[in-house]
């Protein structure tokens, strides 16, 4: 993690303190309510007939228009977006409150109650403005898909529609009125159950609740309640113009005006921040609870012997049973992308990173086909969370997430492995050496600073490791523990870098003994580590060399393996001091040949043992045991003699100082063609150069349990 940067400045506004003219307004919403209700109070308080002036009519009309005119205000001061959901419930207020000036007029001046008239053209003209209106707002509201809140929506008006065939639709088909009555009657009860189904998804959807919610809502309950009542009232003759429902859509008028003039109306069309919870009691209680109306309503008809209704409450049920069917492959989808999605990054979760990868493994196993994996951690994140605190930590974990999911593509299978770790499997072509995926991801995620607010940014940083799969060994844990130890090595090498490492972590127990006995002898030359650095320098020197994916592990594996041969050596012949007998470099001499046969003994590491017995071959052919010459020598053993003798000239023995990288860099340079394969020195001291090989250090850091 590099140095933040701060750019810009100026203070912080004072949130708490309000314009006057706000404050006004903020105020204008109740103000509405309180003189709404005194004008209702007022509806009902004046005669019918006022001294020939229809001052209910006048009364009536206002209340209903003020709520037109309200919405009309509140989309020209608040600026509410979606600007058209605000403009078609606008619309569908003028037009209500034109069919209330029709009705009205034509009921107490002219003393008509003929049905239908044209005020109903324009009462059932208003219902799709107001649906349209509030499909655009629902839409606007949500966070994302919310097939849980429409699902949930359709149950409930499935038992609406129920009810209304049994109560009002049927009833009102059986009356035998006239074909314009009838269409009129059926029109309003079927206008009010998609008003219902959309009221229902306002409800059940996302997004904020504040008070103008809760009007808006208001507004939808009061109509729905007064429609349905008006019906049932209608049917069974007892309606007349003036009574209680009035006060009902008055008031639902109202609180479409007062939502409108709310000053946190503009927020009303804003998506969730996060969705809603979609499991609550209620939510689950209230579909179950909804499907039992049928059967209810069937052994009622059973005890008053009707059986006229039976084909509808059973086509209700059947489509209740299946969205309840729906609604139920809906919370198992969610679970289960719950379970594998990390909560914060919305990556895959190290859950399904493990389940898929053991999938992977077996498959590569049956086909052959390459696998490998990348892990990459984010360079010195503690200290973003000691700077800047936890929760701008948390946003440079999302970001770095957004920054490594776009370069892995949308088919990559990418999980947050750990706290500020990521983990990529990679399959297919690019497997034979993730490294260059695992470079891209890299320099994905450093190149832009991460801002963080508006004032500081930071460049973020990651160091990768990589390991292929490697059939005849290993685990899919073992492949992770391999990119493990790589990354270790990319973070003890200064970080904000790719290592490859190899999979070398065995399943077979002679494997993991053999690497204990290397270990061992790392300890009895006083270098802790060693072979795990050579291991990995031999993998990248390999890896630059163009060797296939196989030849680098070899190399690698034989890095590491090197010196087992030394094990069974007396000590204090690989640390005393002073010129050795002839008999004592007799046995030395011997260690490539004893390691290598140490080794032999593991099934299918030919390779491996060749490349252990001649790393103390000599280009100029005067190395031992076999005095090879040139390309004689296996490349793996070539590699492997330079990373030695460079592990050999940086440590601190009891008998010679390490010497310093310099004059390590000349004796090197001075093995040119005579000790060492010219071309490998080179590629490894231009390594050295860009700090991808050579610190023993970094071997040591890979001792450390992982
Ligand atoms: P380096 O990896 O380069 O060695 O240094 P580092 O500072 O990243 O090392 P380390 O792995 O020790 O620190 C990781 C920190 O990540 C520690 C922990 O507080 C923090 N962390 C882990 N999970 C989260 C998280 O979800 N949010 C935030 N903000 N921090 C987290
Ligand atoms: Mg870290
Ligand atoms: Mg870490």
């Amino acid at each position: 993690m590099r140095a933040g940067t701060t750019v810009g400045g100026g203070g912080i506004p004072d949130r708490n303190r309000r314009p006057r003219s706000d404050q006004g307004r903020s105020r204008l919403w109740s103000g509405y309510l309180v003189l709404g209700f005194c004008a209702v109070a007022l509806y009902y308080a004046l005669p019918v007939p006022a001294g020939g002036v229809p001052s209910r009519v006048l009364v009536y009309c206002a209340v209903s228009a003020s709520a037109a005119v309200a919405v009309w205000w509140g989309v020209v001061r608040h600026r509410p977006r979606p600007r058209a959901a605000w403009v078609l419930l606008g619309l569908s207020q003028a037009v209500y409150a034109l069919a209330d000036t029709a009705f009205y007029t034509a009921h107490y001046v002219f003393g008509q109650t003929r049905y239908p008239f044209v005020a109903d053209v324009l009462y059932l003209a208003h219902y799709p403005l107001v649906v349209a209106g509030l499909v655009v707002l629902v839409r606007a509201r949500r966070s994302g898909r919310d097939l849980a809140g429409l699902l949930d929506a359709a149950s409930l008006t499935v038992v609406a529609a129920l009810l209304s065939w049994v109560f009002v639709l049927g009833p009102q088909t059986r009356l035998g009125t006239s074909p314009l009555v009838e269409a009129a009657s059926v029109a309003y009860p079927l206008m009010d159950l998609v008003l219902l189904l959309v009221a229902l998804c306002l409800v059940f959807g996302s997004g904020p609740r504040g008070a103008p919610f809760v009007l808006l809502t208001g507004w939808l309950a009061a109509i729905l309640t007064a429609d349905t009542a008006y019906v049932l009232q209608r049917l069974a003759g007892t309606y007349e113009a003036g009574n209680f429902l009035d006060a009902v859509w008055l008031a639902g008028n109202l609180a479409l005006g007062a939502c409108a003039l709310h000053p946190a109306m503009s927020g009303l069309g804003l998506p969730a921040e996060a969705p809603e919870p979609r499991l609550s009691a209620p939510r689950l209680a209230l579909p179950s609870a909804g499907a039992l109306v049928g059967p209810a309503v069937l052994l009622v008809e059973h005890a008053k012997g009707e059986w006229r209704d039976v084909p509808v409450i059973a086509a209700c049920c059947a489509v209740l049973f299946a969205l309840g069917a729906a609604r139920l492959a809906g919370m198992a989808v969610d679970q289960r992308r719950l379970a594998t999605t990390d909560s914060l990054t919305l990556l895959r979760s190290r859950r399904y990173f493990e389940a898929r990868l053991a999938d992977d493994v077996a498959a590569a196993r049956r086909s052959g086909v390459p696998l490998g994996v990348v892990i990459l951690d984010v360079d010195r994140f503690k200290s973003v969370n000691d700077r800047f605190g936890h929760p701008a930590g948390d946003r440079v974990l999302v970001e770095v997430a957004d920054r490594l999911r776009a370069v892995a593509g949308p088919g990559a299978v990418l999980a947050r492995y750990g706290g500020e770790e990521f983990a990529v499997v990679v399959t297919g072509p690019q497997a034979e050496d993730p490294s260059g995926l695992a470079e891209r991801l890299r320099d994905g995620v450093s190149r832009r600073p991460v801002r963080l607010d508006d004032r500081t940014s930071i460049t973020v940083t990651v160091s990768a490791g990589t390991a292929v799969f490697e059939p005849r060994h290993d685990s899919a844990q073992a492949l992770v523990s391999a990119a493990d130890r790589a990354l270790y090595l990319a973070k003890g090498s200064g970080r904000d870098r790719v290592v490859a490492g190899g999979a070398v972590s065995p399943e077979d127990p002679l494997v993991g003994y053999l690497d204990q006995v290397a270990d061992l002898v790392d300890l009895r030359l006083a270098c802790p580590g060693r072979s795990l650095a050579i291991a990995e320098w031999a993998r990248t020197v390999a890896g630059h060399l163009d060797l296939p994916p196989a030849r680098v592990r070899t190399a690698g594996r034989a890095g590491r393996l090197l010196d087992v041969g030394l094990a069974v050596l007396p000590e204090e012949l690989l640390v005393r001091p002073g010129p050795l007998t002839e008999r004592e470099w007799e046995l030395l001499r011997a260690h490539p040949d004893s390691g290598a046969r140490l080794v032999a003994v593991l099934p299918e590491e030919g390779e491996v043992v060749a490349a252990i017995r001649g790393h103390h071959e000599r280009w100029d052919g005067s190395g031992y045991p076999e005095g090879l010459a040139g390309e004689e020598i296996g490349v793996e053993a070539r590699v492997l003699a330079v990373c030695d003798a460079w592990a050999a000239m940086c440590a601190d023995h009891p008998y010679r100082g390490a010497l310093s990288r310099e004059q390590a860099v000349a004796e090197l340079r001075a093995g040119r063609g005579t000790q060492f394969d010219p071309r490998l020195v080179d590629v490894f001291l231009d390594l050295v150069e860009r700090g991808a090989v050579g610190d023993l250090a970094a071997g040591l850091a890979l001792t450390r349990p992982v």
